[in-house]
């Protein structure tokens, strides 16, 4: 037997973007607890927002689990909040929204600035540093400074070690902006991931005296570009059948919940979708092939290959929960009535 830390991360009731928490329990176990093992426990809801009418017990429920190698005997443990019966989903918890398939696969394109002392890591203490061009995928200290990579590299590994699926990682358009992508099969996976991975970042911060800023237009209404989380998705249906007849339907469709999507793809996003900078203006709905300045970005290859394969929502914010995101597509995309 040996004693496990079981890190139980949730998200809370702050609105309209929940943050992350934790705390540790310890329990024995032969090896590697399953997610079976693993109990249900409690926390104080009036402290996280989750508090409803007198009772403020709220109740999580694991239902992803991952080694933490950072910790002797580490477990990150990714939870749903429950109400006291122990199966009602909580009102904040927008995982139980999403529908369950299997066949639903999502990549999501995390961007992020590090920030110390209020300012994007590598600024100077006053002014701006030379305008953007060298800095995205760039190399150098000059580009990257000498902290941010180092992050980005530990990050990766503890994220890798910990099973999260990234596909890549890389040094973004502005200084101090940098993008890593998670990609997963089934409905739930990538987001599942997506927030543990935010964890281990912000929690990796920590020790070099760095947030994580998500905010989508943290520099405000300048020429340094904002922070996204394009979400790419397809289904089955999309990848094996498709068709343009299918492919038409299913934009109507996003057309017509334009506003459903606007409202969970994350805050203040009007500062972002401006038309200018690849995006499309957030009131206006569009596609595009291989068009980075509209709202669904068609991939070359799905016209290729009879409008079959994934789609890329460029709309999404990098302050937006996956959870909402993922729940909103497979929402409208089961709106539409399959041949
Ligand atoms: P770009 O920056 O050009 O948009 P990225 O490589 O950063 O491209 O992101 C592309 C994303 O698309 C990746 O996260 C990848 O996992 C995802 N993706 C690829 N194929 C599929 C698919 N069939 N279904 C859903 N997502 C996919
Ligand atoms: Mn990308
Ligand atoms: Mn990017
Ligand atoms: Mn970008
Ligand atoms: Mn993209």
């Amino acid at each position: 037997m040996a004693k496990y830390k079981l890190e139980y991360l949730w998200l809370d009731g702050y609105k309209p973007v929940p943050n992350l928490r934790g705390k540790t329990q310890i329990k024995e176990y032969e090896s590697f607890p399953t997610l079976e093992q693993l109990p249900l426990w409690g926390f104080d809801g009036s402290s996280t927002k989750q508090a409803e009418g007198r009772s403020s017990d709220c109740v999580l429920k694991p239902v992803s689990v991952f080694p933490d190698s950072t910790r002797t005997n580490g477990v990150l443990v990714m939870c749903e909040v429950i109400m006291p019966d122990g199966v009602t989903p909580h009102s904040t918890n927008a995982r139980a929204t999403i529908l369950d398939d299997p066949g639903a696969w999502f990549g999501f394109e995390q961007e992020y600035f590090f920030y110390k002392n209020g300012r994007p890591l590598g600024f100077p203490e006053t002014g701006y540093p030379a305008p953007q061009g060298p800095y995205y995928t760039g190399v150098g200290y000059s580009n990257v400074g000498n902290m941010a990579r180092q992050i980005v590299e530990e990050h990766l590994d503890i994220c890798l070690a910990a099973g999260i699926n990234h596909e890549g990682i890389n040094a973004e358009v502005a200084k101090g902006q940098w993008e890593f992508q998670i990609f997963g099969k089934g409905s739930k996976k990538a987001a599942d991931e997506m927030w543990v991975a935010r964890y281990i970042l912000q929690r990796l911060g920590e020790k070099y005296g760095v947030d994580i800023e998500y905010h989508c237009k943290p520099l405000g209404n300048t020429d340094w570009n904002g922070s996204g989380m394009h979400a790419n998705f397809s289904t089955t249906y999309m990848r094996e059948v498709g068709g343009k007849d299918y492919f038409e339907q299913l934009m109507a469709a996003f057309e017509a919940a334009k506003d459903d999507h606007i409202a969970v793809y994350g805050p203040d996003n009007h500062m972002r979708l401006t038309g200018l900078h690849e995006t499309q203006s957030i009131d206006m709905f569009s596609w595009g092939i291989a068009d980075r300045g509209a709202s669904i970005r068609v991939p070359h290859s799905f016209i290729k290959n009879d409008y079959k394969g994934y789609l890329e929502d460029r709309r999404p914010n990098s302050q937006g929960d996956p959870y909402q995101i993922a729940s909103q597509i497979l929402k409208t995309i089961s709106s539409v009535a399959l041949a």
